[in-house]
């Protein structure tokens, strides 16, 4: 039931939704079912037949299409009389500014990655537009409500790191399948495939004094071997050799159950690779449909295969990746949507199960292990839409002792589906919406102005358009409407180590950026504030040197070193 006030909030808001994907579907017409009347969509994608099973707007007939184009003349067909706009683009693009923000009444969420859910945190904040938010995973969701100086942001609590396992687990005792679907995807596939220049634990337990040679190279296709001998030597050393010598170590099986090693004679007699299919070169192929299963004949990928098929597979998508997609080799790191990489993970991930005794899985449920996917369900959606809304008219009646976090999981002991919980308080120290300044400790002598704007900056702080300032002078800034030379000028400044881009870039002025500290180790503090920087509709990062040593909250964000 809804009141005449809510009502009238109702039908004089303009409300912005981004996102027209499964929960945005689901809201978009509980928003016109609830009255609103004008609203904006914004989203990047296009539909892909997969989201029809739950993004029940689109049909058929739409896939290739704009989500948020088809999503509005949908809704527009039952709800007519309603103002729907519907932009097919980034939320991040530079016109969807501060400005553009500030018109909404409210904004909701309906995103699925957390770099554009930061980002529309900090225009909310800087446009001061409250921001519901919300997220699905499986049968589990929430709905959390953000009102600048009332309640929380979305940045205030640290997001949970995705979970990562002990290295030891991965390369020596693996007790689970998705031990060794990471094994086969970070260590093996990134060993193979990927920058030879980084750093790789494969052999970390078979390499010891004694074996080392045999470890050298090993990796390395020598220049007599063929592409079948050179697939039945990485195979014999890292499902046969390196499980040997970790099987070795008494201490280590005490408790567990010892590996076998499996080596390809014994799981292929020579002839069976005779009948593997047949790889011509020089033949132009798309490299999307490269595929050992369908060289192999193998089907259904919910099918799991056995270890036979597992090493054929394993075999056939290592000749495949040389054979069709040498040129990639070097630069591949692993990709959900890469059908032969999902093949080979899964493969390799079968014969290391097989070897400690862990039970095969498909190719399907390898993919969604690998590729963290978990199957979304167009329920749990629904319901959240619904809070959603529900959140969105207390906001817009400024009932804030109302608002309420809520979320959908089972609660077994209390059979109850929803919690809702009073919304937290601003954390003081949240370097988005406070007024609280970071401070940062970098090691000069070795990092470039490029580290400090890629690792930090950028992918740390979600800063996408930084301007990085010392004192009145400009060392990087990024934008369209920079000429030539500036464009150059801040391209030479990345490759510097900070302490020589302020004597260079500041041969101007006195080169202040490091007071009187010359010693190339000392470190070098900078301030910031991004909170202030969203008001400019760019983002501005100052960059000043108040101290050339200060203590640093750098370990809070980023829980490891610095290059
Ligand atoms: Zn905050």
């Amino acid at each position: 039931m809804v009141s005449e006030r809510q009502l009238e909030a109702i039908k004089g808001a303009k409300v912005l939704m981004v996102g027209a994907g499964g929960i945005g579907c689901e809201l978009l017409k509980t928003l016109a079912l609830s009255g609103f009347q004008d609203i904006h969509i914004i989203d990047m994608d296009t539909i892909e037949v997969s989201n029809l099973n739950r993004q029940f707007l689109f049909r058929q007939s739409h896939v290739g299409q704009s989500k948020a184009k088809v999503a509005r003349d949908a809704v527009l067909k039952f709800r007519p009389q309603m103002s729907i706009t519907a932009h097919h683009a980034n939320v991040k693009d530079p016109k969807f500014n501060v400005e553009f923000f500030k018109q909404f009444n409210v904004v909701l969420n309906g995103l699925d990655n957390l770099d554009a859910r930061r980002h529309v945190n900090r225009l909310c904040l800087a446009a001061d537009v409250p921001l519901v938010e919300s997220g699905t995973t499986g049968f589990l969701g929430q709905v959390t409500v953000h009102v600048k100086g009332k309640t929380e942001c979305y940045e205030c609590q640290p997001k949970p790191a995705p979970k990562t396992y002990p290295v030891c687990t991965i390369t020596s005792t693996p007790s689970k399948f998705v031990h060794c679907i990471v094994w086969a995807k970070d260590l093996l596939f990134a060993k193979l495939f990927g920058d030879k220049n980084q750093e790789n634990d494969l052999n970390v337990r078979s390499s010891d004094a004694s074996s080392s040679a045999h470890a050298e190279d090993v990796f390395v296709r020598r220049k007599d071997e063929d592409i079948d001998q050179y697939g039945r030597r990485i195979y014999d050393h890292v499902f046969g050799y390196n499980i040997e010598v970790a099987s070795s170590n008494e201490e280590t099986w005490k408790n567990r159950n010892r590996p076998k090693p499996i080596y390809s004679a014994d799981v292929m007699p020579e002839n069976l690779t005779e009948q593997n299919g047949n790889v011509a070169k020089n033949c132009v192929v798309d490299t999307s449909s490269v595929s050992a299963m369908a060289s192999l004949g193998l089907k259904n990928p919910q099918d799991t295969w056995t270890l036979l098929e597992s090493s054929r597979i394993f075999l056939e998508a290592l000749k495949l990746f040389f054979a069709k997609r040498e040129k990639e080799i070097g630069n591949l790191s692993f990709d959900k949507d890469d059908q032969l990489a999902v093949e080979f993970v899964t493969a390799a991930a079968n014969i290391r199960a097989a070897s400690f005794g862990i039970s095969l899985h498909s190719l399907f449920e390898a993919k969604g292990i690998a590729g963290n996917i978990v199957h979304a369900v167009a329920t749990t959606n629904a319901i959240i839409a619904g809070l959603i809304v529900i959140e969105a008219i207390k906001v817009l009646l400024k009932d804030t002792d109302k608002y309420r976090m809520t979320y959908c999981l089972e609660h077994i002991t209390k059979k109850m589906l929803l919690m809702p919980v009073e919304p937290y308080e601003p954390n003081k120290s949240c370097y988005v919406c406070s007024e609280t300044p970071l401070s940062l400790e970098i090691n000069t002598s070795r990092s470039k102005l490029r580290d400090f704007v890629e690792k930090i900056v950028k992918a740390k702080l979600g800063i996408n358009f930084p301007l990085i300032m010392h004192g009145s002078n400009l060392l990087y800034e990024v934008g369209d409407d920079l000429d030539e030379v500036e464009v150059a000028n801040y391209a030479a400044n990345l490759e510097k180590v900070k302490i020589q881009a302020s004597s260079v870039t500041l041969c101007s002025s006195p080169p202040d950026f490091c007071c009187s500290c010359n010693d190339a180790d000392v470190l070098l503090f900078c301030f910031f504030n991004i909170f202030s920087l969203y008001f400019m509709s760019f983002y501005y990062l100052f960059l000043s040197c108040l101290r050339c040593y200060l203590s640093f909250l750098l370990q809070l964000l980023m829980g490891q070193c610095l290059p």
